[in-house]
C-alpha cells in the first residue's frame, strides 16, 4: 500500500516532466521554456535586502506581514485600482503561488466547481483538484483568448464558487479590456461567484490595463514583485479583498507558511523608489521582435501582455508533437497541453536576447515546411 495521501494521485506532472526530460538531452538549447524575466533584481532593492539582514530584520514577521509593507500595497493598490483595501484585508503571501494556494485552501470544498479559463496556467487546475474542487473549463479558443459573457453564464451551476482569472495571462499573453471585465464582473456578481484575478504580470502590459477588482467588490485580488522585479525566488506576493477570506487564508498561513520571508519584505519597501520602466518596455521590443517573427508563419494569439506568445501548432501536429520536433531542433518550447484541455498550441517565453528569439523564431518557422 502506498504511503502517500491520495490527494497526491490528483496531480499529474507528467507533461512537463516529459518536456524537460527531453530537454537534459540538449546540449547549448536556444531555451523559449523560461517564466521569468532575464533581468536581475535592482540594485537598490539588493541593497535593502543586504541592509534588512544586518539590521537584524530576520525573525519571523507578523502572519500577514510587515505593516509598512501592507501600507504600501494598500496604496499602490488605491492608486491601480481605485479601491481602499483596509490592513485587514491585506496579507502578504509567499508569492502569488502562496496567495492561489491558501485561498483554494480556504474557499474549496468538496465538489464545488471552479470555472478556469482554458488556456490557463497550470497550477490552477491541480490546486483546485488537489482541494476536492471540479475545475470547469472554459474554452476560449473561439473567442481570440477572450472571455465570452454568454458561454461563462451557462457553466454556472448551484455549485460553481469561483472564477479564475488571470490577465495579463499566462500563457496566451492576453488582457482582457475594460468592456470584458465589465461582462465579467456583472456574470460572477448576477450568480454569487467569487473572481480570483491573478494579476502577477500586471507591469507587463502593451496595451491598457485594468484590474477587474475595479468593476465588483466580489473579488481577491492576487499579486506579486516576482516577474516586474526579477525576485522570482525572493517569494513575496500579497492577496487582497474581502476581510473574511484574507481571514481565513492568513490563519491557514500561520499553520503552514507561517509567513512570507521577512528579508523580502524589507527589502520590497523599496520597490517603489526604483525605476523598472526600461527593463518593462525592453519587453514591449521583445514582444514585437517575436510576435513578427513567428506570425508569418504561426496563427499567433493577440499578445497584450506577460511575456508569453502562444502559437498554433502547424496543420499534421500536435502541441506534443511539435514541441518533440523542436527540441530535437534544439529549440525548447513547452506544449499547449500542459496549459490546457487541447494539444494544438505551443508557448513560447520571449525572455531571452534578441538575437536568440530570433535565432529561435527562424528554427520554428523552417519547422513548418
Ligand atoms: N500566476 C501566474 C499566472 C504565473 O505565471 C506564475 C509564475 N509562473 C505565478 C502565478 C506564480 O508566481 P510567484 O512567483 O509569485 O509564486
Amino acid at each position: 500500500m502506498s504511503l502517500l495521501a491520495k490527494r497526491t494521485q490528483q496531480i499529474d506532472s507528467s507533461g512537463i516532466r516529459r518536456v524537460f526530460e527531453l530537454a537534459r538531452t540538449m546540449k547549448d538549447p536556444i531555451n523559449l521554456s523560461i517564466g521569468q524575466p532575464d533581468f536581475d533584481v535592482p540594485n537598490a532593492v539588493k541593497s535593502a535586502a543586504i541592509g534588512a539582514i544586518e539590521n537584524g530584520n530576520n525573525s519571523y514577521t507578523p502572519t500577514n506581514g510587515i505593516v509598512p509593507l501592507r501600507e504600501q500595497l494598500i496604496a499602490d493598490e488605491k492608486a491601480f485600482t481605485g479601491r481602499d483595501y483596509s490592513l485587514e484585508q491585506m496579507l502578504v503571501t509567499s508569492g502569488v503561488s502562496g496567495g492561489l494556494f491558501l485561498s483554494l485552501l480556504a474557499l474549496v470544498d468538496e465538489g464545488d466547481e471552479v470555472i478556469i479559463p482554458d488556456p490557463y496556467f497550470v497550477m490552477y487546475k491541480h490546486l483546485v483538484n488537489l482541494n476536492g474542487g471540479t475545475p470547469v473549463y472554459l474554452d476560449t479558443y473561439e473567442d481570440g483568448f477572450s472571455i465570452n459573457a454568454d458561454k461563462l453564464a451557462a457553466l454556472i451551476t448551484p455549485k460553481t464558487k469561483i472564477l479564475l482569472l488571470n490577465s495579463p495571462g499566462n500563457p496566451t499573453g492576453r488582457i482582457f479590456s475594460t468592456t470584458e471585465l465589465q461582462a465579467i464582473a456583472n456574470v460572477c456578481d448576477k450568480h454569487g461567484v467569487l473572481i480570483i484575478t491573478d494579476e502577477i504580470y500586471r507591469e507587463f502590459a502593451y496595451a491598457p490595463m485594468q484590474s477587474i477588482a475595479q468593476f465588483t467588490d466580489n473579488c481577491l485580488l492576487l499579486g506579486g514583485y516576482s516577474k516586474s522585479f526579477g525576485m522570482t525566488g525572493w517569494r513575496l506576493g500579497y492577496a487582497a479583498g474581502p476581510k473574511e477570506i484574507i481571514e481565513a487564508m492568513a490563519m491557514l498561513q500561520q499553520y503552514s507558511f507561517v509567513c512570507a520571508p521577512s528579508v523580502a519584505q524589507y527589502a520590497a519597501l523599496a520597490c517603489p523608489q526604483t525605476d523598472m520602466s526600461l527593463q518593462l518596455s525592453d519587453y514591449a521590443i521583445k514582444r514585437d521582435v517575436m510576435f513578427d517573427a513567428l506570425s508569418s508563419h504561426f496563427e499567433v494569439g493577440a499578445a497584450d501582455g506577460a511575456f508569453y506568445l502562444f502559437a498554433k501548432v502547424p496543420e499534421g501536429h500536435t502541441g506534443s508533437s511539435f514541441t518533440e520536433l523542436a527540441i530535437k531542433n534544439n529549440v525548447l518550447i513547452i506544449p499547449g497541453n500542459v496549459f490546457s484541455e487541447r494539444d494544438t498550441h505551443f508557448r513560447v517565453c520571449y525572455t531571452v536576447p534578441n538575437e536568440k528569439l530570433l535565432a529561435g523564431a527562424k528554427i520554428l518557422c523552417s519547422l513548418t515546411g
